[in-house]
């Protein structure tokens, strides 16, 4: 939390966390429990969901552009630009010679935003398809968590083994140095939090960031 602060106060760094993951895979419970006591005003969670007919009229990163960190910022992406490799490719929304190029036009777009001053974190949260099965189970069950059952996730489920191949690709193609993948063990939810904490901890520290310097000395002043 002091690190947050020391990034809004120095207002020079920005953060982009991008979280990936099977349904169930706990990005909602990353969101609220790695980042419960930040200061709301310089955190801010950007979902993509299906593409409006806006959106979809124009270039897949026009939408994600558009919601990245300015300085000072941290925005954490529910889903993100990952989906137009991932569910695009998996359901055929677009040809294989349009997604196939989309891995080098992604390093390339991501590499921009890192050499322009943003911190680019990735993380697959990976949980095993039997925990999806216990999952979805609770889901279904659990009537204070029923609002989150989606029979659709059930055909989704029916088609693991494409998206493990679509994720294999991703995290083999798009791990760079300006923005590497975490592949985060989540079966365990403390322990996927735990992971993602310490990420994020050092990361914040090795920006070194220092509190902005008064621009006059404030010494003089009298406070009456
Ligand atoms: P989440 O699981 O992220 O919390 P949700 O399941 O509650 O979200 P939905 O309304 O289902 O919310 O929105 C997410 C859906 O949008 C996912 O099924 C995802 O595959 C889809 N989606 C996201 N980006 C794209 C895209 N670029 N093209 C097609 N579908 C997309």
């Amino acid at each position: 939390e002091a690190l947050q602060e020391l990034l809004y106060a120095e207002h020079k760094h920005k953060i982009l966390i991008v979280l990936q993951a099977m349904d169930t895979g706990g990005k909602d419970g990353v969101i609220k429990h790695v980042f419960d006591g930040v200061n709301p005003q310089g955190v801010r969670v950007a979902s993509f969901k299906v593409p409006t007919s806006i959106e979809i009229d124009h270039d897949y990163l026009w939408r994600i552009h558009q919601q990245t960190p300015g300085k000072g910022e941290i925005v954490i992406f529910n889903r993100s630009h990952y989906e137009d490799v991932l569910v695009v490719r998996v359901h055929n929304l677009a040809p294989i010679e349009v997604w196939s190029k989309r891995f080098d036009q992604i390093n390339a777009f991501e590499r921009t935003l890192a050499e322009e001053g943003t911190t680019i974190l990735k993380f697959f949260l990976n949980i095993s398809k039997d925990e999806q099965r216990k999952r979805l189970q609770e889901r279904r069950d659990d009537s204070t968590k029923q609002w989150k059952f989606n029979p659709g996730d059930l055909k989704e489920r029916e088609l693991w083994g494409q998206y493990m191949e679509a994720y294999e690709e991703v995290l083999s193609r798009t791990s760079t140095d300006w923005a590497p993948w975490f592949i985060i063990p989540a079966n365990h939810k403390w322990y996927r939090n735990l992971v993602i904490g310490r990420v994020l901890v050092t990361t914040l520290q090795s920006l070194n960031m220092k509190y902005p310097r008064p621009i006059e000395d404030f010494s003089q002043i009298q406070i009456t």
